[in-house]
């Protein structure tokens, strides 16, 4: 099974991924965290990641593309993937039908207002991955998953989470009706908690085994 999640910065998707990795067992490939490893180990890809995802503007197409259709082709994914913020152009999902199947398109809708306050209160597990909100951590700086230190991502500030909301808005929002029209979205509500939404989810995603 090949599963795309689509939504916008900070609906959850991240934690979504988590979940349906570990239930299904599909390998959770996230571009963020692909871009965010190049760039931690300075590669050319990561510098030049890092000149477009400071400024909360989108990586070229090309690059993003050329990484994904790798990625999809290794030995892991031969039973089924779940992407997580690709593809995020029209472009991207047109390179992506060229490259592999799509059986499902989860879209996680949730209000706009609310995604500025969840993006720049989160605090990622440097280790695991898993999202926390500063509301709800209590002065904790550990992962409760796995004890890994938790940090503020740098593109995670009001200035650049707007330009990232402003771009999706753009580029990534007409996906939806892209992939309405071919039959495969699934709408979920991502305004409640992460495990209702993830309730909604594997309700549908049982009805595809
Ligand atoms: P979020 O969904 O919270 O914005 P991600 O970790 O998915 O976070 O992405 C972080 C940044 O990485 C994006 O703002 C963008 O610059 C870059 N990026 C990730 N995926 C893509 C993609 N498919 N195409 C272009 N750029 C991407
Ligand atoms: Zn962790």
């Amino acid at each position: 099974m090949n599963i795309i999640l689509l939504g916008a910065p900070g609906a959850g998707k991240g934690t979504q991924a988590t979940k349906i990795a570990e239930g299904y067992q599909l390998p959770h490939i996230s571009t963020g965290d692909i871009f965010r490893e190049h760039m931690k180990n300075q590669t050319p890809i990561g510098v030049l990641a890092k000149s477009y995802i400071d400024k909360g503007q989108l990586v070229p197409d090309e690059v993003t593309c050329e990484i994904v259709e790798e990625r999809i082709h290794r030995e892991d994914c031969k039973n089924g993937y779940m992407l997580d913020g690709f593809p995020r152009t029209i472009p991207q999902a047109e390179a992506l039908n060229k490259m592999s199947k799509v059986d499902l398109v989860i879209n996680i809708e949730v209000d706009f207002n609310l995604l500025m306050e969840r993006l720049c209160g989160r605090r990622v597990c440097k280790d695991c991955r898993e999202s926390y909100h500063i509301s709800r951590l209590n002065g904790e700086t550990k992962c409760a998953r796995c004890g890994g230190e938790l940090y503020q991502r740098k593109d995670d500030n009001p200035e650049t989470v707007k330009s990232r909301l402003a771009v999706y808005q753009v580029e990534t929002a007409p996906l939806i009706e892209y992939y309405e029209k071919r039959g495969l979205l699934f709408n979920v509500v991502g305004n409640t908690t992460p495990e209702d939404v993830y309730a909604e989810v594997s309700k549908k995603l049982d009805t595809m085994k």
